[in-house]
């Protein structure tokens, strides 16, 4: 083992010291005590302006703009008596992150002190620098104006620092035009035109008093922990969340220990850290274990309403990353952090729920006879089917390029498991009506003093992208970094589509339940071809999803080569959630993005192997070379076997030499590129492949290598430290 990691080695396993807050206030105590939440309101705002809040807050009804400057004194108030001193607009540009500029509320007086100020005016709106975020060319750099506009629908929070608060303001991020620069704004809108379907569906149903439709969202989050002096040590990871080189370590994660395994007390004092943080944020995380990779873990909050959920997911992302610290660990969001072993998604449950609660989705006792539910259900199957690409967009990106596909995830098609129950259903519509569901029973489990488990019509399905799963449907593909607006926004877009399109068969009249037959009859065999509840993850399916010709984006570039479509810009258009200049401002962004993240990855393949690892194997042929030199200067002796191993280690040198050439020589061709479409297509066909090659003789040579002398903490260090 080098110097360097022996000693981090040797100094692993300081705890951090135990806090013992949590007897004194208990989860339930501290549960949204940093959130300007009901309570909060009604403490600081008068009654009249507290339910004109809550309107728009609950029922998203329009804001009342004579309200905004009381709400921004209460809310200040209430800021102030937290400790805040600042205050920021928080938003979600296109660089995947979220973004934020901190100004005081104190406002120097003529006297020489100064006294807290913040208005309407400045609650409602800011007017941040906009010139150095993404906008895919919808603002020139000299149209610098961008606007944040504050988002009612999400709770304003503190952000707690170790020395001081900010009053923290969910907002959405748009242009001097209007055009959105952001993730959020986009999401609202698709919530707003399914929103608009759902109802006239519920109509033609007879539901004669839901005002709205909101999507709802349950996003289940992967990552890992590795400490952090490891993490020091590797460049690759600090530059791009992933590990560009590490041969696979003896045990990885074939023994199925990790998952669900007893939770080790260093990850255990910092889940319980993550958990009080969030609950005092009002995000309702409830369920946290370990993952199927050694290292790996996973949270999930109880579902929201998708635009709150959307950022309660943000801000889950930022808090794993920055607790971690305090224990120090790094938390690797990364799709793929580690070749070889499984990689992180986020499972993306969705549904759709009325303004009173109901959840649309929820099949009942005897699905088939609940038309309702059956009319939303076949929506989401055609509109995934029709839409395929488009799903398929929204999870793409370099990181997910690693993951899907690759036995530990779905693959990049797109298909609809519906489980055994349901299935049966849609298949007895086809035929023309539905009379009957297979029930679940109950499961004897042959124990008596165990009692008998309710058993559910439909098993899971791992391998499926896009499952149903009892009330809801859970959309499996997503990437671990992905900020989910995107996802959710096509989503809900498309599925408003179908809803449209079987609401205006049914509300011409007539026989409803006729009507309705032939409707759904009609979707079915239009789109049942992306009905498959076999395995997902098989070389079968990919022979039969092809022969019924559902497309398979295998990588980024496959995928954004599709996005121009014309009826895919006609879609967004039609439904008012982007206009043809903010689609393709997304298109050229994904581009942009896919570009910058492979060029950063390729030149740091380049700098490790050319200034860390090709060092470590000349000093460790010298070693050997001196080695039977001097031996052979002293005794005659056979040194057959280190003749051979100083070959291969000095073959192995040459070729790493070469293959870092290359790699560096396809780097600059690649950017030479005449069109943005151009340098991506170099990069995925030419130097990722030179990549990989150049890892391959570095991993192979990490074997050979004397350990003593192995510049960068092996897997089995990172992955096994706990
Ligand atoms: P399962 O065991 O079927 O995965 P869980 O209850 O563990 O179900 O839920 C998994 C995730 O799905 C959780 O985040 C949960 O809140 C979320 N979820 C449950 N119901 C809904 C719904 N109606 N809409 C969106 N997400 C939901
Ligand atoms: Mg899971």
């Amino acid at each position: 083992m080098s110097t360097a990691r022996k000693k981090i080695a040797l100094s692993l396993g300081k705890e951090v010291p135990p806090v013992e807050e949590y007897k004194a206030q208990p989860g339930q105590a501290i549960y949204g005590s940093l959130v300007f939440n009901d309570a909060a309101q009604k403490q600081f705002l008068s009654k009249d302006v507290y339910k004109k809040l809550r309107a728009t807050t609950l029922k998203g009804e329009p804001l009342d703009p004579s309200i905004a400057d009381q709400v921004a004194q209460g809310m200040k108030e209430w800021a102030l008596a937290h400790g805040a001193s600042h205050y920021t607009h928080w938003f979600i540009p296109m660089t995947g992150l979220t973004a934020e500029k901190h100004d005081t509320f104190l406002e120097p007086t003529n006297e020489g002190g100064a006294i807290a100020e913040f208005d309407g005016k400045t609650l409602v709106k800011g007017e941040p620098d906009a010139s150095s975020f993404p906008s895919g060319g919808t603002r020139a750099t000299f149209e610098a104006r961008g606007y944040t506009a504050w988002d009612p629908t999400s709770p304003a929070f503190i952000q707690e620092e170790v020395n001081g608060a900010t009053l923290t303001i969910p907002t959405a991020f748009v242009s001097y035009t209007g055009e959105a620069l952001d993730h959020k704004v986009p999401l609202l809108r698709s919530i707003e035109a399914l929103s608009t379907q759902a109802i006239r569906l519920l109509r033609v149903f007879g539901n004669k008093t839901a005002k709205r439709v909101f999507t709802t969202m349950g996003p289940e989050q992967e990552y890992f922990l590795i400490d952090r002096k490891y993490y020091e040590l590797r460049p690759d990871l600090i530059a791009g969340g992933r590990s560009l080189f590490g041969a696979a370590p003896y045990r990885g994660q074939e023994l199925e220990d990790h998952y669900f395994g007893a939770i080790r007390e260093r990850i255990l004092a910092y889940m319980m850290d993550l958990d009080r943080e969030l609950w005092r944020l009002g995000i309702p995380c409830k369920t946290r274990h370990n993952e199927v990779a050694p290292a790996q873990f996973e949270m999930a909050p109880i579902f929201e309403k998708s635009s709150v959920a959307a950022d309660h997911n943000m801000i889950v992302m930022e808090l794993l990353r920055r607790i971690a610290l305090r224990h120090d660990l790094v938390c690797l969001l990364h799709e793929k952090p580690f070749a070889g072993i499984n990689g992180s998604g986020k499972h993306n449950n969705w549904s759709m729920a009325t303004d009173e609660g109901e959840n649309l989705l929820e099949p009942g006792k005897t699905p088939h006879a609940n038309a309702q539910f059956l009319a939303f259900l076949v929506a989401t199957i055609s509109a995934v089917d029709k839409y395929a690409e488009l799903l398929r967009i929204g999870i793409s990106g370099p990181g997910n390029d690693h993951r899907l596909g690759a036995n530990e995830a779905p693959p990049a098609i797109m298909s609809v498991f519906l489980g055994e129950q349901l299935q049966d259903i849609v298949d007895q519509l086809e035929k023309g009506g539905a009379s009957g569901s297979k029930s679940g029973g109950t499961m004897e489990l042959g124990v008596s003093v165990l009692p008998p488990l309710p058993k559910d019509a439909t098993d899971r399905n791992r391998t499926s992208p896009f499952a149903f799963t009892g009330n809801k449907f859970e959309f499996r593909a997503v990437g671990s970094t992905a900020p989910i607006y995107w996802p959710n926004t096509i989503l809900n877009t498309i599925v408003a589509e179908s809803i449209d399109r079987i609401a205006t068969e049914l509300e011409k009249g007539g026989d409803l339940n006729k009507t309705l037959a032939a409707v759904l009859q009609k979707e079915i065999k239009e789109h049942k071809r992306v009905l498959f509840n076999g395995n997902g993850y098989s070389k079968e399916w990919h022979e039969e999803a092809q022969k019924r010709g559902l497309p398979n984006l295998k990588t980024t570039v496959d995928s954004l080569k599709a996005m121009p479509k014309k009826e895919y810009k006609a879609l967004f258009e039609k439904y008012k959630v982007l206009t043809e200049r903010e689609y393709d401002s997304r298109e050229e962004i994904m581009w942009e993005r896919y570009v910058k993240i492979l060029n950063i990855e390729a030149n740091a393949t380049v700098d490790i192997a050319r200034n860390q690892i090709l060092p470590a194997v000349l000093a460790y042929q010298a070693k050997l070379a001196h080695t039977i030199t001097s031996t052979a200067a002293v005794v005659k002796v056979s040194q057959k076997g280190q003749t051979a191993l100083l070959e291969n280690v000095a073959k192995g040198g040459n070729d790493l030499f070469e293959s870092i050439e290359i790699l560096d020589g396809l780097i600059d061709k690649a950017n030479e590129g005449s069109s943005l479409h151009q340098v991506a297509a170099s990069f995925k066909d030419s130097v990722v492949p030179a990549m990989n090659k150049v890892r391959e003789v570095a991993d192979w040579l990490e074997t050979m290598v004397d350990d003593e002398l192995w510049p960068l903490p092996k897997y089995r260090e990172m992955l096994f430290q706990y």
